[in-house]
């Protein structure tokens, strides 16, 4: 018989596939990870378990105790499956900008999802990490794994996704490129990667509206970067310390429509049903493409699938609400062309 002792061995070691028309100006070879194959459908399963694993090493959390998160979404799903099969509640706290298929797949897990609203400070006793901090201090046996500042999150990428792409792609990748929002991805990931080859280049997607490009630039924290955007899971109004900009060369920002735009054309173009941040990785790097040869080995690490955006950026009246695609002509607007 060929089975897994339970879902969570099935996590890691997933695909690396060749991107072909949505990179026909990019003369380099571009391969994405698709971490959509991980079983709570994003990469953030990897660090969940780890955050988890290592809290229960270390006697931060008992069998039967509640576990608090504050997500987007991404990384309640990798906690609620560890959850589930280790024996835990999960209360997870999110914001009110978050697609509803999220929220409700947390709730289809079994978690307690409570939305902040998402335009106030990070201090701010309403914020989704405030709430999520409090909840720990009054909850008995409860941990809240505070996935921006937890560094167990980039130590599962340096254990796991990094390894995992460098022997995937024979030591021949020169670029990493990927979207941050914790930043544990790219720092842990970043990190192996340079680690075994100092020239790899690692290219961070931010979006406007987030402090990172700059602070990377200037190591100025200038907050009239911050203002409200609409893509999910990337960019951030605080420096958490899972970024560890030493391994970062650059970051690129991306706009909310070119995001939407490019996710849609890797599902129609590509067969890539992805999430929102995949398709601003993909967009800033084409952004970037005049610094690409034909040697160059680029893979893009996606963070999640694209059923967690069908009534939004897959929803074509949600993409006109917000100027992101033309209206459909009607037969009125043919009647009136002349
Ligand atoms: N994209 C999505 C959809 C995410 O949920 C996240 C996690 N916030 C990211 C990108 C960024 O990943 P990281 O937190 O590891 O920087």
């Amino acid at each position: 018989m060929e089975y897994y002792e339970n879902i969570l061995h099935t996590i890691g070691n997933t695909p690396l596939v060749k991107l072909h028309k949505v990179v026909k100006d990019i003369p380099a070879t571009v391969l994405m990870k698709v971490e959509t194959f991980n079983p709570g459908h994003s990469i953030k399963d990897r660090m969940a378990m780890k955050m988890l694993q290592d809290a229960e090493a270390r006697g931060d959390i008992k069998p039967g105790g509640t576990i608090i998160e504050c997500t987007s979404g991404n990384t309640g799903m990798g906690l609620a499956l560890a959850a589930a099969v280790k024996g835990y509640k999960c209360i997870f706290t999110t914001t009110d900008k978050q697609s509803k298929e999220k929220i409700d797949l947390l709730r289809a897990v079994g978690g307690e999802v409570i939305v902040c609203p998402t335009n106030v400070e990070a201090d701010d006793p309403r914020s989704y990490y405030s709430v999520a901090r409090r909840l720990s201090t009054e909850i008995p046996n409860s941990y809240w794994c505070n996935q921006y500042d937890n560094l167990s999150n980039r130590t599962a990428h340096y254990e796991s996704t990094g390894p995992e792409i460098w022997k995937q792609t024979d030591g021949k990748i020169t670029h990493m490129v990927v979207g941050v929002g914790t930043g544990g991805t790219i720092s842990g990931t970043g990190r192996y990667l340079k680690e075994q080859n100092p020239d790899v280049k690692i290219w961070g997607i931010d979006t406007y509206g987030s402090v990172f490009k700059k602070y990377h630039e200037t190591g100025e924290f200038d907050e009239k970067e911050i203002y409200p955007y609409i893509t999910e899971g990337i960019g951030e109004d605080i420096i958490p310390e899972n970024v560890d900009f030493k391994v970062i060369d650059r970051f690129e920002k991306v706009t909310d429509k070119d995001g939407a735009l490019m996710a849609r054309r890797l599902a129609r173009e590509e067969g890539l049903l992805l999430g929102y941040s995949a398709g601003s990785a993909v967009a800033g790097l084409l952004q970037l493409k005049d610094e690409l040869t034909p040697e160059d080995v680029v893979v893009v690490v996606i963070h999640d699938h694209g059923s967690r955006y069908v009534g939004k950026i897959y929803n074509d009246e949600w993409m006109r609400e917000r100027g992101f695609l033309e209206r459909e002509l009607c037969v009125r607007d043919l009647l009136n062309m002349k």
